[in-house]
């Protein structure tokens, strides 16, 4: 060989391992709900579920009811749950499907009553989970679109840092979000993939789409696709709860009837459509598998980058609103800190929608200097953003106040009061029926409560990043 076609040579193969670390890498996050405690014939499609994918050497992530997990504990069924704990294990709620689900609970709380509440009735399920499968679940996702914003304090207190679900409350560009302190793989729009079970879609179909997904994160740094099934899919043809809980309906134990089965034909099929699934990923370069507890380690952690203050208060006079920067992301609560000189910490929303009564055009320094001390030591105690701060007796809302903030940052003299801009409202359902359908919810049920509690919780929302 010349040395010219070996200089040649040896410039495509460089150019080849560069343009591989270039290409994004597709993770892929595949959890199955495990919540069906009716019928004992779901606990053997669980077993197989976990069976296969072990086989096929992936790892899942099985989120399992509290009940769910006291009742293979109760039949005995140390098989199923050892094959499960060869995956990643989360939570699930306790009963799932028993009244009040947790957004029917919670619909009237407070962000603080709510998430005692949630906490009161959700911890003795998570800890009977972690007992029986011995770990600490290490994700949550609400049953059904039964989702409310005080979950994320209580989890956070229950030592939970990924919120795994589908759900439409909430998002950001169809890709994993920091939202009330937790990890949020949620509204993942057309990255959420499945091969539908009773080929409703046809696989070639999902396929596809599979692969254009795949070629859109090698070409923009990498992504999140999330795909979810229960075990009790392949091996029935109707909910378990849908045949006993429909419509906010309350049925004695006894009375519990068993959901409409597959033939045995018909599950093995459904078992074969998620190996060729899984198969098919896996025949894909660029392509990973992870659990939820691989996601915290793929994504960077939520703590904001270094950014001089003009920036923020810059950004804050346009929109109070998160930051994407090439050196990290910044929900408007860290930007709010930033500005306050707060060290940096995670702090909740604030609980209400407060309102300016604050009538000047301008406030005299002294009076401001008053407000900043309050606001810091508000924060520093609560750990969370107050809804109004007081300019003596009067008040200025919190997104008035951070703009008035960020002029004066960026125009020290008289402090004119500016009246601010959220940002990030955008990013949250106004649909409260749309997002609250589900069977088992009560007929009509729209709180719009959670959806203006969660919409105040925004200030703590911001893209996730890949590492
Ligand atoms: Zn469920």
């Amino acid at each position: 060989m010349s040395g010219t076609r070996f200089f040649l040579l040896l410039i495509a193969f460089l150019l080849c391992v560069a343009l591989s670390h270039a290409q994004g890498t597709t993770y892929v996050v595949l959890w199955f709900d495990t919540e069906d405690y009716i019928d004992p014939i779901s606990d053997d499609a669980a077993l197989r579920v976990a069976n296969d994918l072990t086989a096929l050497g992936v790892h899942g992530t099985f989120k399992v009811v509290g009940e769910k997990a006291r009742t293979l504990d109760r039949r005995g069924r140390r098989d199923v749950i050892e094959a499960l704990g060869r995956h990643c294990i989360g939570y699930h709620s306790n009963w799932h499907s028993i009244q009040p689900a947790p957004a029917v609970r919670l619909q009237h709380l407070g962000l603080m009553e709510g998430a005692g509440e949630f906490e009161r009735c959700e911890r003795p399920g998570f800890e009977d989970v972690g007992r029986i499968f011995g770990v600490t679940p290490v994700c949550y996702g609400q049953p059904g679109s039964s989702w409310a914003p005080q979950s994320n304090l209580a989890l956070r207190r229950m030592g939970v840092h990924v919120y795994l679900d589908a759900g439409t409350q909430l998002g950001y560009r169809d890709q994993p979000v920091w939202y009330g302190g937790l990890l949020y793989v949620f509204n993942m729009g057309p990255y959420q993939l499945r091969a539908d079970l009773d080929n409703h879609t046809p696989i070639q179909e999902t396929f596809r789409q599979f692969d254009d997904a795949v070629s859109h994160f090698a070409g923009s740094g990498g992504g999140l696709i999330s795909t979810f099934y229960h075990p009790t899919e392949f091996v029935h043809t109707e909910f378990w709860d849908a045949a006993n809980f429909a419509h906010g309906a309350t049925r004695e134990r006894k009375e519990w009837v068993l959901p409409k089965r597959r033939s045995p034909e018909d599950a093995e099929r459904c078992f074969g459509v998620l190996k060729a699934y899984v198969q098919h990923a896996k025949s894909l370069p660029g392509v990973q598998f992870v659990t939820a507890d691989d996601l915290l380690r793929i994504y960077a952690t939520p703590i904001p980058p270094a950014v001089d203050t003009a920036t923020l208060a810059r950004h804050f006079t346009e929109s109070v609103t998160f930051l994407s920067l090439p050196s990290g992301d910044l929900s408007a609560a860290d930007i709010l800190l930033e500005l306050l000189n707060i060290p940096v910490r995670y702090v909740d929303g604030p609980t209400a929608a407060g309102i300016t009564t604050y009538q000047e055009t301008t406030i005299p320094a002294v009076a401001f200097d008053s407000t900043l001390q309050d606001v810091k030591s508000f924060i520093e105690t609560n750990h969370r953003l107050p809804s109004e701060v007081f300019v003596g007796s009067k008040t200025l809302s919190l997104v008035d106040f951070a703009a008035t903030l960020a002029r004066l940052l960026l125009t020290p003299g008289p402090i004119q009061v500016v009246h601010g801009k959220l940002g990030f409202e955008g990013c949250f359902s106004t649909d409260s029926k749309g997002a609250f359908n589900w069977p088992i919810h009560p007929d009509g049920f729209a709180p719009d409560e959670l959806l203006e509690l969660a919409r105040l919780q925004g200030w703590t929302l911001k893209p996730a990043r890949l590492r």
